[in-house]
């Protein structure tokens, strides 16, 4: 791959001076509009991507757009053997008017500077992230795909770099962000999902990584997804590590929903802090929901399950937005959530939020940010 064109952007907010450097061989529209029909999830990557570096001596310095391409390590580079990476999820929505925004960026900022505490990595400035993401938009534009629940998925991720097999914080790391067109998540109409119980793994335990973005909880869980496949599910929903509480799914946070309205999602130190979780709360709050973030027993789930107290669950997160739950398989026993599919307020909850996030209704409470 070779790139011919270097152009220096002004300096902006954050302070640092951006360097362009364009794909020379970009792929042709005629190409690209091929994979935007039908684009999967994570398996097509646009033209460009960011490259930033940090160093304990130089801090975040020489921010660029790069080609989209491999990025050469050195093999004692510390992410190979000690997993210190972490990373974000969020996408870029094209609106009918042809503009490109994202949801509640600034939040994915603060979740990234919280894992990058938890795994001693540097954290990244808030304007250098939503920098990171309108110069990246600003080249790859075109690869926004615009037919509904169409998205850029977009995936900033921070490594250690540094050649050193000494077991230490890395003092050098790089920040990247690439992007892939993602498709409609459900295709066929939103779909029930039956999720297995893991008795046997936990991702997370009391003092460990579980409230932070970071691939080796996700490296953790590939193991009970096997399992869950095996017995017909499509996701793990995880437990504390006493066995008794419910934690999340591998990558969606958990909202029972209850027959008098209530809305409860699990509260613990080693879940994941969606950001689609706290919007859905704060939409199901506005409209008269009572919404409690506590901890959640699994006896509670199936007693209320039988009792009828309890009449349905969703899963969320921004892949998928929000899956509603048919079934939890344990090995001895069975939830069962009949209505799963048609539960009401899971999918007006799911189509309010994406209304906004598609400016097809007011963003009234400030959540779209606008890349392009
Ligand atoms: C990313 C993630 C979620 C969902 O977070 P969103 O901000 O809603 O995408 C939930 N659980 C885990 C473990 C995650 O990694």
């Amino acid at each position: 791959m070779t790139a011919n064109l270097h152009l220096t952007a002004p300096p902006t907010a954050s302070g640092l001076l951006w360097q362009v450097v364009r794909h020379e061989s970009a792929r042709p529209a005629s190409e690209r509009e091929d994979i935007l029909v039908n684009p999967g999830f994570g398996v097509s990557f646009t033209d460009h991507m960011i490259d930033i570096c940090w160093s304990e001596k130089g801090g975040w310095h020489r921010p660029r757009v790069m080609p989209y391409g491999p990025i050469s390590l050195d093999p004692a580079a510390a992410v190979f053997h000690y997993a210190q990476e972490i990373f974000e999820g969020l996408k870029a929505y094209r609106h009918a008017d042809g503009s490109i925004w994202t949801f509640r960026p600034e939040m994915n900022a603060a979740r990234l500077q919280r894992s990058a505490r938890r795994l001693a990595l540097p954290e990244l400035p808030t304007e250098v992230f939503l920098e990171s993401l309108r110069h990246l938009l600003a080249v790859d534009a075109a690869w926004v795909p615009g037919a509904p629940e169409t998205s850029l998925y977009l995936r900033p991720f921070m490594i250690a770099k540094e050649a050193f097999l000494g077991v230490r914080a890395a003092k050098k790391v790089g920040f990247y962000i690439i992007a892939s067109p993602a498709g409609a998540y459900f295709s066929g109409g939103v779909k029930p999902v039956s999720i297995w119980l893991s008795e046997r793994y936990t991702r997370a335990g009391k003092g460990g990584t579980g409230a932070a973005k970071f691939g080796g909880n996700y490296a953790a869980s590939l193991l009970p997804m096997t399992e869950a496949g095996e017995h017909g599910c499509q996701q793990v929903l995880f437990l504390d590590d006493t066995g008794t509480h419910l934690e999340e799914l591998g990558g969606m946070n958990l909202v029972l929903m209850y027959r008098d309205g209530r809305l409860v999602t699990p509260e613990s130190d080693s879940i994941l802090a969606g950001i689609t979780l706290d919007s859905l709360l704060a939409l199901a709050s506005s409209r008269g929901h009572a919404v409690e973030q506590r901890r959640v027993s699994l006896a509670e789930w199936r007693e209320g399950a039988v009792s009828g107290e309890i009449t349905g669950a969703f899963a969320c997160g921004t892949a998928a937005v929000v899956t509603p739950i048919g079934r939890l398989v344990a090995p001895d026993f069975e939830i069962v959530h009949e209505d799963g599919a048609a539960s009401e307020l899971t999918l007006s909850l799911r189509e309010e939020l994406t209304e906004i996030q598609y400016g097809q209704s007011a963003d009234t409470r400030g959540w779209m940010v606008r890349l392009a």
